[in-house]
């Protein structure tokens, strides 16, 4: 049922706007947390989490007709401002009710002296509300390498995942998906600070042999109309054509200006309940997928629906996370054809082996009663590793000169964005260079960009330290591809809302044995030198105002104490590939070239979980075009195809 709909509890909640927002006014009001009759219902299908995997698929299959009840753990909240504004993503990602923090390690035994390091471990942000963390991230949207396609059709031996054919379901995500490019005025081009930057990479990317504009150093003001014409080349176009070294601005997932993603695909869909027979549930933490009392004749167990905890802030890792909550209702909802987990790269895992499937001793440990042995389950996990050079300069950013980041009608910049115009409807990024660590590479590796601000990766109070001054610049170095596949998920305990242990097992800590450890190293140090040298071209730049680097700073001074410096620091935020899919022959693989459990029927994952191996240098557009391909996927196996359906403009 869709916020506009009639239960009984939900029939005097405020009917959604056309942007998405269901109570009109930003506040916490949560139209979908109505049970109505969803216990005594079966559904077709029942989607866990309403994230980059889980949403999509849902509203596709409810837009087929098949009736869909989505399960997700967090709250709507009417579109809060930081949902909203671009630039304020770090802000949601420490806002309560959008996001969810874990707590991660990267070396076993500790975090080595991770200057982000709390007791717990280190913050990992996600999203926890409807839209998962699309409603948190920093709406940066990217294709993949062709090759990553390849690679999983070549793994399975299933030519439908072929980039060839994959690029169909890009062309699927861009009808309810938009994506634009943040509004460039007067105030960016203006300021001399981000001109010499601007100028200073350009100028570098085409002595590294990328291609690009050619630029004069001595008047940066020269070179703004080719600087900016080359910038808006479309980085996707360029991926999926198979060429993409150089230089970009990111598309970035925003509707006139405001974040987009699957909440209003979810919300739009919802609205349209005679059409489309879509249920959304919120404050419904899944605790684990039901099966038949008995397997099948082949020995399967088929997933006939899930129970939920039905409750606001059930889960450990929601900022306001009520421990104390008296035994939320246990409730049972029935699935006639199949359930769908798409929880994300922790709680997938998490619940398969809340459900009895997982490795066999670790299940026990718990005292789990195990359904199938999968040692897959919770393994591979892999992220990329990100590490921020910062720079001060001597004086501010003029185009944030005015802005109070307060996001409120004393913010001057805060009414720009509300005009659709201004920095706030960026999300920080100056420019991103696509490029190889080395040039023995056979594709590129590293996603470098700037952020006006200091970001040394996630810890509690990072967003308020980023702004806390306009004058620093973070240069961000993200080594995608990484090769390192040694990270865990594994289960704390038995308790659903206990968050799991999870551990990446940083560089020597994870896969050493073909030299992984440090090729991942070497290409992140390769990154740093980079930048480096675009800092110090800035020195020649005319009109740039004096900077100094100060993370890591002047004394890490050669490439032994730079890696040092990155093994302590580096982070990721695009953690994927804990419940893979593999060839048949493969012990670890979870999940077949369908998106099929082991040993089960009925039952699929569709969510970061799934890689082989990490896609591309972001993640999220990836995610959104697999659960189109399992939209089909699914379709399939119904001998149904896709209606042709109009989606909202
Ligand atoms: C801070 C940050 C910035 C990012 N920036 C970018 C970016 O710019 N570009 C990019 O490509 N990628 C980015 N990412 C990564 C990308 O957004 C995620 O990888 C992607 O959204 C993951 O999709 P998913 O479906 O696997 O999980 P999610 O989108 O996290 O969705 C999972 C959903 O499941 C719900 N859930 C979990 N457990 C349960 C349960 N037991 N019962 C019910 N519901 C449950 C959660 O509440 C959540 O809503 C960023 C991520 C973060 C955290």
């Amino acid at each position: 049922m869709g916020c506009d709909a009639a239960s009984s509890e939900e029939e005097t909640l405020p009917v959604c706007d056309d942007e998405g927002k269901c109570d009109g006014t930003g506040t916490a009001t949560d139209p979908f947390k109505g049970l109505g009759d969803i216990e005594t219902r079966e559904w077709d299908f029942i989607v866990v989490g309403s994230g980059a995997g889980g949403g999509p698929i849902a509203a596709n299959l409810a837009r087929q007709g098949h009736s869909v009840l989505l399960l997700e753990a967090g709250k709507e909240t009417g579109g809060k401002t930081e949902y909203q504004v671009p630039v304020l993503h770090p802000t949601a990602t420490e806002t309560p009710d959008l996001a969810f923090w874990y707590f991660v390690d990267h070396f076993t035994g500790g975090n080595r002296g991770d200057s982000k390091a709390t007791p717990e471990g280190i913050l990992y942000p996600r999203g926890g509300t409807l839209g998962g963390s699309t409603a948190v991230n920093a709406m940066i949207t990217v294709a993949p390498k062709n090759s990553d396609w390849n690679n999983i059709a070549t793994l399975t031996g299933d030519a439908t995942w072929s980039a060839t054919n994959m690029k169909q379901y890009f062309d699927r995500v861009s009808k309810w998906l938009s994506v634009e490019r943040p509004q460039i005025g007067a105030e960016v081009l203006f300021d001399d600070s981000i001109m010499a930057i601007l100028t200073a990479t350009f100028k570098e990317a085409a002595d590294r042999g990328l291609a690009g504009p050619s630029v004069r150093l001595d008047n940066p003001a020269a070179n703004l109309f080719v600087m900016f014409g080359f910038l808006t080349r479309d980085i996707n176009e360029a991926l999926m054509a198979g060429f993409a070294e150089g230089v970009y601005q990111f598309p970035l997932a925003t509707k006139n200006h405001k974040r987009n993603g699957t909440r209003e695909y979810l919300i739009q869909t919802a609205r349209d309940a005679r059409r489309f027979p879509l249920r959304i549930k919120t404050q419904a933490l899944v605790t684990k997928v039901v099966f038949a009392d008995a397997p099948d004749a082949m020995g399967k167990w088929r997933a006939t629906g899930v129970e939920f905890l039905d409750g606001a802030n059930l889960y450990a890792a929601d900022l306001n996370a009520d421990n104390a909550a008296a035994a939320p209702r246990t409730i049972r909802v029935k699935a006639k054809r199949e359930v769908i987990l798409a929880a994300g790269v922790f709680n997938t895992p998490q619940l398969l082996m809340l459900s009895g499937i997982g490795e066999k001793a670790q299940l026990q440990q718990h005292g789990i009663p195990v359904k199938v042995d999968v040692p897959g389950v919770g393994k591979n996990l892999q992220d990329r590793y990100e590490v921020g050079v910062v720079t001060e300069l001597d004086d501010d950013f003029s185009s944030v000169r005015r802005c109070t980041f307060a996001a409120d009608q004393t913010d001057p910049c805060f009414r720009d964005w509300q005009d659709g115009k201004g920095v706030y409807t960026s999300n920080g990024g100056v420019a991103s260079i696509l490029m190889k660590s080395d040039p023995s590479k056979t594709e590129a590796d590293l996603h470098i960009f700037a952020l006006p601000g200091v970001f040394k990766g996630y810890y509690p109070g990072y967003s308020t330290d980023a702004n806390a001054d306009k004058h620093h610049l973070t240069w961000v170095i993200l080594k995608g591809h990484t090769e390192n596949k040694g990270g865990t998920v594994k289960l704390k305990s038995a308790d659903p809302r206990a968050r799991p242990a999870i551990n990446f097992h940083y560089f020597d800590d994870g896969d050493v044995d073909q030299g992984q450890d440090t090729n991942d190293l070497t290409a992140v140090v390769n990154g740093v030198e980079f930048v480096r040298k675009i800092a110090a071209r800035t020195d020649e730049v005319d009109h740039f105002t004096r900077h100094t680097e100060v993370w890591p700073g002047p004394a890490t001074n050669t490439r032994a104490k730079v890696a040092d410096w990155v093994k302590k620091e580096a982070w990721g935020h695009h953690a994927s590939c804990s419940a893979k899919i593999g060839a048949t022959t493969d012990p670890d693989a979870v999940l077949d070239s369908k998106f099929r459990v082991r040993g089960t029927t009925g039952l699929r994952v569709v969510d970061a979980s799934v890689f082989p191996s990490i896609p591309g240098t972001f993640i999220v557009l990836p995610i959104y075009m697999i659960s189109e391909k399992a939209t089909d996927t699914i379709l399939e196996s119904l001998g149904e195809t896709r209606k042709n359906q109009k989606f909202p403009q």
